[in-house]
């Protein structure tokens, strides 16, 4: 008999593109820029064409129309990971994140059906954990990060004041696979984020698990895209050598799979087989609903029985016990 499926009613996992990004800075290179048209619009990153997206990027009455047609009721909006600008100097990648979280807050402000992750500027640490006070007093569940900034990993030293003040505030730090090594190996684009975004969003779990970053901070909120990715099959084989190396076990006082099970992941790895290893992996607590809407097709969704318990999951993990926990500063106009 063919199990049937739907949609989980919160989707967890989605991006935007603020239109205040139509308005060029032809001086400023490091702000990225979209060209909007009717029926579509040309992203621009660095000087160069990125690519081009549905109006539903940053049309919200429309994107309200999509989400009904889809049966999804809530959906937390992140910025296009691209947005991140890693690369950019520091003042301007400061306001551009403002500029990003100020729309977001608007937007969930003006319409229930919207949550929202902001974006910090992680290419330097001091001041991401400086603004996630903004992200509280804006009203954003937590920030969008990706799986490195500029190559250096999300378990370094020197990201762990970022990660206190996110733990702090009970913000959801989402991860999100970004630029994979390789990429430039395969032919076209669909086939290098197919192999590659999997491993990479493992790799970067996976380093927070083995380097002791979720035993740092241990009731810190990291929400990672696409299912972990690798992570649930690597596991067992780093429980095995956490068994059987004295090193690993000095880093770690937990079984690498108990510590994983601290970590939420969302459900968009395609096949039930393959999210039933990674609620067996992670347990059933740990799944949340996400679909990458609008940049991929809808996925098929989750078993009927199962889409629940996603949104049950999406319930908790956004809920905040103390939302204005000592913000540096007061909502707009509030
Ligand atoms: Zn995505």
């Amino acid at each position: 008999m063919l199990t049937e499926h739907v949609r989980p009613r919160i989707d967890v996992h989605s991006h935007v593109i603020p239109p205040s990004l139509g308005e060029r800075e032809p001086s400023n290179e490091s702000r990225p820029w979209i060209e909007l048209g009717h029926d579509r619009g040309e992203v621009f990153v660095r000087g160069r064409h990125f690519r081009t997206v549905d109006p539903t990027c940053w049309d919200m009455s429309r994107r309200l129309s999509a989400l009904l047609a889809a049966g999804i009721d809530r959906q937390v909006l992140s910025p296009m990971p691209e947005l991140f600008s890693y690369w950019a100097p520091d003042v301007d990648a400061r306001a551009l994140c403002a500029e990003v979280n100020e729309w977001l807050s608007d937007t969930i402000e003006a319409n229930d059906a919207f949550d929202a992750f902001g974006i910090v500027p992680l290419q330097n640490p001091d001041t991401a954990a400086e603004m996630l006070s903004e992200v509280v007093a804006l009203g954003l569940a937590g920030v969008e990060i990706g799986s490195h900034v500029n190559g250096v990993p999300l378990h370094d030293d020197r990201f762990s004041s970022f990660f206190a003040e996110a733990d702090r505030l009970e913000l959801v730090v989402f991860v999100h696979a970004f630029h994979p090594n390789g990429a430039d190996d395969f032919g076209t684009a669909a086939a290098a984020n197919a192999v590659l975004f999997p491993l990479e969003i493992g790799r970067a779990l996976g380093g927070l698990v083995a380097e002791g970053t979720l035993c740092r901070h241990a009731s810190l909120k990291v929400l990672g895209s696409h299912g972990g990715g690798a992570l649930s099959a690597l596991l067992p084989r780093l429980d095995f050598l956490w068994e059987t190396t004295d090193a690993l076990q000095s880093v770690l006082p937990e079984r690498p799979s108990e510590i994983a099970r601290r970590l939420h992941v969302d459900s968009l790895v395609y096949s039930s087989d393959v999210l039933d290893l990674v609620i067996d992996q992670l347990g059933a607590t740990a799944v949340v609903g996400g679909t990458d809407h609008p940049f991929l097709e809808l996925p098929a969704g989750v078993a009927v029985e199962l889409a629940p318990t996603l949104d049950a999951n999406a319930e908790r993990l956004l809920a905040r016990a103390h939302v204005d926990s000592s913000p540096s500063v007061s909502r707009r106009g509030a």
